[in-house]
């Protein structure tokens, strides 16, 4: 059995600003139906490895990496981190699956990851738009990516602007589908986390050291002076107290190995 880095799943947006939406229907309702079938499946794959996921409270983005980087300082050991969101563009015809990452181009070891997220999803009907960087991306910079202390991946899973895909998006057979396909992405890319972060491979360590001196996960630190601000923040809502042991506590609870069927919040 080999344990794969731990995911941190997060469904983009939260309902306070729950992102791209059409009519009734929102970015933040498909992001979390997939993510719950997401999880679903993770717990069904026949399969040697085991990946833990934990489920990032749903929460205003700031506070999600707040609480990501803190279960990285509190918990510790390899983790990437995955949200899930639904693009939109003012052409409707344009659609597709994408995914944004903080690596660079040319054989990165975050670009794989994310080019097995896309991987995973993309079908003729559903075509890959490849992975870009953030600097790729309108706002420059992402903080999902930028403002997280591990390698991040941000899915843009489809168009809620393309009526193919939205009507897809809406029904619950297709939020299955897509949590089902991008499953098996997650673990792909967990699986090529874990080669690469493999001390006993030859230039791995080389290779990530040189990659994210900016994100140095590997020391358990978050970086961005994110770690003076913790303490002052509020740890996301349903929490218990502000005590590192308490954290710790409820964090481990929302570690769930394969086999376990979820209820949380996703
Ligand atoms: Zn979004």
């Amino acid at each position: 059995m080999v344990v794969l880095p731990t995911m941190l799943l997060s469904a983009g947006h939260h309902p306070g600003d729950s992102g791209a939406s059409h009519e009734d229907l929102t970015e933040h309702d498909i992001a979390r139906g997939i993510c719950f079938y997401l999880m679903g499946e993770i717990g069904r794959i026949p399969s040697s490895n085991q990946l833990p996921v934990v489920v990032v409270p749903t929460d205003m983005l700031s506070s999600k990496i707040v609480w990501v980087n803190k279960y990285y300082k509190l918990v510790g050991g390899p983790c990437f981190a995955v949200e899930v969101h639904v693009n939109s563009f003012h052409d409707g015809n344009v659609r597709g699956v994408s995914c944004y990452h903080a690596g660079i181009h040319g054989g990165s070891m975050q670009q794989e990851m994310a080019k097995a997220v896309v991987a995973s999803v993309a079908r003729p009907s559903w075509p890959s738009r490849g992975t870009k960087t953030q600097a790729e991306s309108n706002l420059k910079s992402l903080g999902w990516i930028s403002k997280t202390a591990m390698p991040a991946l941000l899915v843009e899973i489809g168009f809620i602007t393309n009526r193919t895909q939205r009507e897809f998006m809406r029904s619950d057979s297709g939020q299955q589908a897509l949590g089902i396909r991008l499953a098996r992405g997650v673990e792909d890319a967990a699986v090529f986390m874990h080669s690469f972060t493999n001390d006993d491979k030859p230039g791995g360590e080389a290779m990530i050291r040189g990659e994210f001196s900016g994100k140095d996960w590997r020391e358990g630190r978050a970086q961005d002076g994110l770690d003076d601000d913790m303490t002052a923040l509020p740890l996301p809502r349903g929490r218990g107290g502000d005590s590192d042991e308490d954290t710790t506590e409820a964090m481990k609870l929302q570690v769930f190995p394969p086999g376990v069927k979820v209820t949380g919040e996703v």
